[in-house]
């Protein structure tokens, strides 16, 4: 199984996933014409993609969708209260959409995709496990208010994960986002800490997680080197020295696992 963030953060995200003959995205969160260009560097194509798998309705996950669902017809997967929110009957989404419960397992060619629930301030939110046939066992996880214990015992045993590091709560804290603004990042619907990450991380290290990617990286209130050595700081006192661990960028490709 190969997997890329092709964008990562509050500017849109897309995840590409390739196992064999079987190609997916999850969430679609730029310009069809950037996830095309992405992909090109990849040596695919949209043209290629047997299917998306929608996290929740949020535009920073979903801009490109009704381009991608008009030019390219690509099964989308969104559960319902999300597609409630988004797909109308006139949107080229319609005629693509698949809307599904909060927890559903799909196969698609030599993958199964399974989702789980994660607390957001979205209309729903949905994290992915995908697994192929040989075992291998990958998840991702973002978006997330906090940790609960559906998260855990679904990440439990993934081989890769990518998980969100959001921001530094002290960087919230004093920088110059509105009260609400501040108010919603730190709620437990909001978005993931450092530091809840780092813990997140230790939890998976310890249940034999080999590689992390550190996703959806806020650019006003946090850094690449703050998420990275909160996280790496803590699996190194842990004793994981051999997790590896990178951040994926806003905006190039980054491969978490080949
Ligand atoms: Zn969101
Ligand atoms: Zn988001």
């Amino acid at each position: 199984m190969q997997i890329y963030t092709l964008f990562s953060g509050s500017s849109g995200n897309c995840v590409y996933i390739k196992d064999r003959g079987t190609e997916l995205l999850i969430d679609a969160g730029k310009s069809a014409g950037a996830i095309e260009k992405s992909l090109t560097a990849l040596n695919s194509s949209l043209s290629n993609i047997d299917a998306i798998f929608l996290t929740h309705e949020h535009a920073d996950h979903t801009v490109g969708l009704e381009i991608i669902s008009k030019k390219y017809r690509i099964p989308v997967h969104i559960t319902a209260p999300s597609y409630d929110r988004m797909v109308s009957p006139t949107s080229s989404l319609c005629a693509c959409a698949w809307r599904r419960e909060v927890h559903y397992s799909t196969r698609i060619g030599s993958l199964t995709v399974t989702s789980f629930e994660i607390p957001h301030d979205s209309m729903q939110n949905v994290g992915y496990i995908i697994e192929n046939e040989e075992g291998e066992k990958f998840g991702v996880a973002t978006d997330m208010g906090h940790i609960t214990e559906e998260i855990l015992s679904y990440l439990s045993g993934c081989h890769y994960a990518i998980i969100e590091s959001n921001h530094d709560t002290g960087m919230v804290k004093s920088g110059p986002y509105p009260y609400f603004l501040k108010q919603r990042i730190l709620s437990d619907r909001g978005h993931l800490c450092n530091e809840e990450c780092s813990r997140l991380a230790i939890f998976l290290a310890e249940r034999g997680t080999r590689a992390l990617t550190l996703a959806h990286l806020s650019r006003e209130n946090n850094t690449p080197d703050k998420a990275l050595s909160v996280t790496r700081q803590a699996l190194d006192t842990a004793g994981f020295f051999s997790v590896e661990l990178n951040v994926a960028s806003p905006i190039i490709t980054t491969c978490v696992h080949k």
